[in-house]
């Protein structure tokens, strides 16, 4: 029997996410449409959750109750132990949206100065949730632990991957090539997990 086309609006307006979701998510029955696909770029959406979950959550649902489709939507950053897990939830915002994450690197090193190594301990966290028509939701959650540097390594990636060094791996996830990076990022393992849970719900 042939199956039906599903489409899947991606709430980002982030062009290296919809690739990352297309080859981790990809399947010749599923469709997926970004937020400008859908002409709903400027919609705006207060993300006032106090966890990424929360935050993932309410850009899905929010974009699933204007559209009437099922929704996927992330929301990921830097959790730093010796800040008391900040950045966090306000990691795009941390200093200013506008601030260079050259500034905000360097200012994250800085307030580690003379840390030692077992207290550098970071992780990237990314929640993922998909929104479903009929009001039902889920989600999953994907963390990659490294600890933060003592100067920006890496020229890939972008925000904070000059500073995150995975011991793992001996270097910064800057220095990752993005497919080794995706196959253990934060984002890949959530996207992983989706997969799964997408299946579950006979999506894919
Ligand atoms: P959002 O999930 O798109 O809102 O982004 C959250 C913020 O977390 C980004 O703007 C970055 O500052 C940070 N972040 C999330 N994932 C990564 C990553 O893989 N590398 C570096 N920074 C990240």
């Amino acid at each position: 029997m042939e199956e039906q086309t599903k489409k899947i609006i991606v709430a980002t307006g982030n062009e290296g996410k919809m690739k990352e979701i297309r080859q981790i998510l990809g399947d010749e029955n599923i469709i997926f449409s970004s937020l400008r696909d859908e002409n709903l770029q400027d919609v705006e959406i207060i993300e006032d959750g106090k966890t990424f979950e929360e935050n993932a959550i309410i850009k899905a649902r929010k974009i699933s109750d204007i559209t009437g489709q099922m929704v996927l939507a992330d929301d990921s950053g830097l959790e730093v132990d010796y800040l008391d897990k900040a950045p966090g939830i306000y990691s795009a915002r941390y200093m200013g949206e506008d601030t260079p994450y050259s500034v905000k690197n360097k200012h994250i090193i800085e307030l580690l100065d003379g840390v030692e190594e077992e207290k550098r301990s970071a992780r990237f966290v990314c929640a993922m949730a998909c929104a479903f028509p009929d009001g039902h939701t889920i989600t999953t959650v994907g963390t990659i632990e490294g600890r933060i540097g003592y100067e920006e390594k890496g020229t890939n990636g972008f925000g904070y991957d000059p500073i995150f060094y995975v011991p793992e791996f001996g270097c910064t996830t800057s220095e990752l090539l993005p497919e080794e990076k995706n196959k253990v990022s934060h984002r890949g393992k959530a996207l992983v997990a989706m997969y799964e849970e997408l299946k579950k719900e006979k999506v894919l």
